[in-house]
């Protein structure tokens, strides 16, 4: 995949952005993988501002891996209660078991090993890589494909959604050093969240619109 001419423009404008900006929330302060996985596995189906009350919570309840492991079920689904979706917290008890077992108590790093894991998918195999271990990995979720869509309007040869696309858009747009890595992904996700939201993307008041495909023909 080329790397699209306003790569930079758009990482510039963006990281500038983020360090000023960029959401206080709580898993951001750490790189302990098994406390990034939790804040995964809570987000998948749950919005950020809850997931914030209940994390703290969770975490004081099983501070590490082996004590979620070790756990009863029904403690653990109860540390979830309003959350909801329990699978969610049936796979994120097995998959400490796992580690456990299999990992020596280490969450893996490498997003390969990461997906054999229960209720990882590519998304959160790839955020834990980078969030948690700063790897070169691109988690794309809807929020950032659609920011992807907008700045650099792509050409989706995958078909309508160009998953594959996509994938390989954000890794050839990712910066190479670890730390501006994970501050583009995470950045990524607060532009999506807070200004190229779905319905009516903010582009007078966005602060990459200099570098945005969409955004530079948009009225206001
Ligand atoms: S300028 Fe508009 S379309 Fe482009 S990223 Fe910003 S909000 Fe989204």
């Amino acid at each position: 995949m080329r790397v699209p001419s306003n790569s930079l423009g758009f990482k510039r404008l963006l990281l500038r952005w983020f360090r000023h900006a960029g959401r206080d929330l709580p898993w951001r302060a750490t790189r302990d993988p098994y406390r990034v996985l939790v804040s995964e596995f809570m987000l998948q189906q749950t919005q950020v501002s809850r997931v914030a009350e209940y994390y703290p919570r969770f975490l004081q309840r099983y501070p590490t891996v082996h004590d979620l492991a070790n756990a009863r079920p029904q403690s653990v689904r109860e540390a979830w209660d309003g959350l909801g979706y329990y699978r969610r917290a049936e796979n994120l008890h097995r998959l400490a078991q796992v580690v456990v077992k299999q990992h020596d108590g280490r969450v893996p790093d490498r997003p390969d090993v990461l997906r054999t894991l229960p209720g990882v998918g590519p998304y959160t195999a790839a955020a834990v890589a980078t969030f948690a271990y700063q790897k070169r990995a691109a988690p794309v979720d809807t929020n950032i494909a659609r920011v992807l869509r907008r700045v650099f309007r792509p050409r989706l040869a995958d078909g309508v959604r160009g998953e594959r696309t996509l994938a390989a858009l954000a890794l050839a747009v990712l910066p190479h050093r670890p730390r501006a890595a994970w501050e583009f992904n995470q950045a990524l996700m607060d532009l999506g969240a807070t200004m190229c939201k779905a319905r009516r993307p903010d582009c007078p008041r966005c602060p990459v619109r200099g570098a945005c495909q969409t955004g530079r023909g948009a009225r206001g």
